[in-house]
């Protein structure tokens, strides 16, 4: 089946969908988006994506031209109509096209999309052996810049520190805020173990309010383990007993290595591997 992007309402063969040039979104990076997940057929979280869809939209003052219901819907229509039980699903809302010029007020029709597709992931070889990561230069946008709690097409911030871990040859960097402290990797929150608590920098450190993050928190703390939010430094990262990612793409990956020193015993432990493994589980039966 080819595949069908859905726009405003109306669903299109991939090589026909096609928003204006004019598009604030395509101009200026103005809008918002999410990336989600479906397996076996049911969206994770697809509520909380909602959420954090309109609240985005909220903060950066676009009125987003359906309800929540209406996109839930949509979204679930969308995948159906792809024939995808396992997929990735990107929504985007842009401003919508305009003259050129910043203004918000010169545009006209906010453009919802919604492509899916298969699921890109890590190789599976680093869920087994873990990442190595750097800490990159460029610092995570000061909250009363772009707030990185908003999810906005502007995501030059992150691929700029995205290029200086691809360049020392890793697949994830570490940001830090404006402070120096640990804020979370370019599309991930990170998450560490240390003597038996898991730590995790808090949503203040000037961080995406990741979903798989506020889901492995319930989980960790469901299973007993004591979950901390707090201020974080490199230092903490370095001389953790694990660390790992997460992600809605990456779910649960281990990290063994950070700016070349090798966290805990180099290799994914258990804490790590035990979390991993109930995630998929909780992905799979809800
Ligand atoms: N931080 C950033 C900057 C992100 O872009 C993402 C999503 N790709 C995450 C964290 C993880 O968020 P979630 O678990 O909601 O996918």
């Amino acid at each position: 089946m080819a595949p069908k992007v859905y726009i405003s309402g109306k669903l299109y063969e991939k090589a026909d969908a096609k928003i204006s040039v004019f598009d604030h979104g395509l101009l200026y990076g103005d809008g918002v988006f999410e990336g989600i997940r479906a397996y076996s057929g049911k969206v994770f979280r697809l509520q909380a994506h909602v959420d954090r869809l309109f609240e985005s939209a909220l903060s950066i003052h676009l009125q987003i031209p359906m309800t929540r219901a209406e996109m839930v819907r949509a979204v679930e229509e969308t995948l159906r109509q792809n024939g995808l039980v396992d997929a990735y699903i990107r929504v985007v809302v842009t401003r919508g096209a305009g003259s050129l010029g910043l203004d918000p007020r010169k545009t006209t029709d906010p453009q919802v999309i919604i492509i899916t597709d298969k699921i890109s992931l890590y190789p599976e070889e680093l869920y087994e052996n873990g990442l190595k990561i750097v800490t990159a230069a460029t610092t995570r946008n000061h909250p009363n810049a772009v707030n990185p709690r908003i999810k906005s097409l502007n995501y030059l911030n992150n691929i700029l520190a995205k290029i200086e871990g691809s360049q020392a040859g890793c697949l994830e960097a570490l940001m830090l805020n404006h402070k120096g402290e640990v804020a979370e990797c370019t599309g991930d929150n990170i998450f560490i173990l240390k003597a038996g608590r898991v730590h995790t920098p808090s949503i203040d450190s000037g961080i995406l309010e990741g979903i798989t993050r506020a889901t492995v928190i319930a989980m960790a703390r469901e299973s007993g383990l004591e979950v901390v939010e707090r201020t974080m430094d490199r230092h903490d990262v370095y001389t953790a007993d694990e660390c790992f990612l997460t992600g809605t793409a990456a779910e649960i990956i281990p990290v063994v290595e950070c700016d070349g020193r090798v966290i805990g015993i180099g290799k994914p432990g258990p804490v790590t591997r035990d979390l991993r493994r109930r995630f998929q589980t909780l992905v799979r039966e809800g």
